[in-house]
């Protein structure tokens, strides 16, 4: 591996010296993910900032020459270890390729380059009549390059699925600096293999992404989100699913249980019901009329559930002031301890109650607090558990809890990560939930695109 220097010295002969930063602060500052896990520290040599595809190919190239792993930086924001440069490598930071290239009201596309930012993109096409669905909860700074490795999704995945649903084209950069396109701005594409879908969830480690044309839909007419209150995590799936056999398709069925309720409530008194067992958030959306007529038969089916309370949006700000308090859940968890860390299991729908109950247990058994928040319709949660990262009895505890509640959800037919991906933290317990034939294949993939293993090395697996 190349020094810090010789590495600047060669990333000097294709970049801008103002774009390549060999600082120790910056570079140790740009080499973490957001949960900062004390078992996952590395250090790149370099960060790189790079302007167009012409600058990705040169590093990329002068990285195949020298075997000097690449990876990949958004904004920094996931929650597995999948953006931490290997020791001495370079990070490729994309937050000057953050351009909306072509909005096309026509064909109903985006094309963008892979730094714009999720939130901003939404806002754009919004002005067109427009919406690009795909809404990770930390969508104000979430990258569309990122979501795209990480297969992001969120709260909207129930009616409108995730970002995989929504790539139709992508320009890639790929380990030897060639160019790969994937699509193109058809709705419709059944042409040989789909590589598109292929790259989604890749978590940077097949080729770089720098163009993607995006699917869009038509903006909803109007919406509402309706929070309501249960003694029992049972009753609220319960009705959940019996909004589901009523015909309805809600936009979000969220979830947020008594210790999220209460740490959110701490944090940022949202005016929340902090004595009971949990919380639905159910969003409608769609022309006003069916809006409203959903919306009826919803508030009848949750005070059938024996729904305590029901806050429903009339305005734009109690529709902000619903949605920031579900959002603000990992943010309030910091107020518990110095440290907090996130999880992603998804099972199917019907074994989420025991998920839940489950998860509760191991985390008490281990004297550990969880907050879970979670997308139900998708049957997906993500337990929530501050610690101290300093403390290493209770890591161990932690560290513990967290096998037993991976090997549950393998129990219960559930995957390790519905949205979040695998990266560094999750790659030990893959094979808890994937097959070692898939998982063959899977390295056999990465081979043929990166024979060298200079993109993203050991992430996934
Ligand atoms: C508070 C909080 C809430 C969150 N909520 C959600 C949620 O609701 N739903 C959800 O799905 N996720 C959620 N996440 C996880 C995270 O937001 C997503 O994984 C996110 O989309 C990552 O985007 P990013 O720009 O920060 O990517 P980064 O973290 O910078 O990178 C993620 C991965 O993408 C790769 N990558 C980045 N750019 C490229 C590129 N151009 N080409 C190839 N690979 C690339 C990186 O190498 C890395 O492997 C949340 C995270 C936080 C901290």
């Amino acid at each position: 591996m190349l020094t810090s220097e010789k590495l600047n010295q060669y990333l000097s002969n294709v970049l801008p010296k103002s774009n390549i930063l060999t600082g120790l602060e910056e570079r140790y500052a740009y080499s973490q993910d957001a949960l900062n896990t004390p078992e996952i520290k590395n250090i790149a040599g370099a960060v790189v900032f790079v302007e167009n595809i012409e600058q990705i190919q040169a590093v990329v190239k002068l990285a195949a020459k020298h075997k000097i792993p690449v990876v990949c930086r958004g904004a920094g924001t996931n929650v597995v270890g999948a953006c931490i440069p290997e020791n001495n490598g370079i990070i490729l930071n994309f937050s000057k390729m953050n351009k909306i290239l072509e909005i096309n009201p026509a064909n109903m596309t985006a094309r963008v380059q892979a730094g714009v930012v999720v939130g901003d993109l939404q806002k754009e096409v919004e002005k067109f009549g427009l919406c690009y669905p795909p809404d990770p909860s930390n969508l104000a700074v979430s990258t569309i390059g990122g979501s795209i490795a990480q297969a992001s999704a969120g709260a909207k995945a129930f009616k409108y699925g995730s970002t995989k649903d929504y790539v139709l084209d992508l320009t890639v950069v790929m380990a030897d600096g060639s160019i790969l396109k994937t699509g193109s701005s058809t709705i419709k594409n059944a042409t040989g293999y789909n590589l598109s879908t292929l790259f989604v969830g890749s978590e940077g480690t097949l080729g770089i992404v720098v163009e993607a044309t995006l699917k869009l839909i038509p903006k909803p007419e109007t919406r509402i989100v309706m929070m309501s209150y249960f003694d029992s995590v049972d009753a609220s799936i319960q009705a959940v699913n019996s909004i589901i056999e009523h015909k309805i398709t809600p936009a979000t069925i969220d979830f947020m249980d008594r210790n999220a309720i209460q740490t959110v409530e701490d944090f940022k008194g949202a005016g929340l019901l902090t004595n009971k067992e949990c919380a639905l958030i159910i969003e409608v959306d769609g022309l006003a009329c069916a809006v409203d007529y959903q919306k009826n038969i919803i508030e009848k089916i949750l005070v059938n559930y024996g729904a305590a309370e029901i806050q429903i949006s009339g305005s734009d700000d109690e529709y902000d002031r619903i949605w920031s308090a579900r959002r603000a859940s990992m943010a309030a968890c910091t107020r518990l301890k110095p440290n907090v860390t996130t999880d992603d299991l998804v099972v199917p729908r019907e074994n989420l109650a025991k998920l839940v109950s489950g998860v509760r247990e191991i985390c008490e058994k281990y004297g550990l607090t969880v907050c879970m928040v979670g997308h139900v319709g998708d049957g997906s949660v993500h337990p929530q558990i501050p610690i101290d990262y300093n403390d290493a009895e209770e890591y161990s505890r932690f560290k513990r809890a967290k096998s037993e509640i991976y090997k549950l959800t393998a129990k219960l037919g559930g995957l390790l990560s519905g949205e979040h991906g695998i990266g560094m933290l999750k790659r030990e317990a893959i094979g808890l939930v994937i097959n070692e034939t898939a998982l063959d294949y899977m390295r056999q993939i990465k081979k043929t695109f990166d024979p060298e293993n200079i993109l993203n090395p050991y992430k996934i697996f």
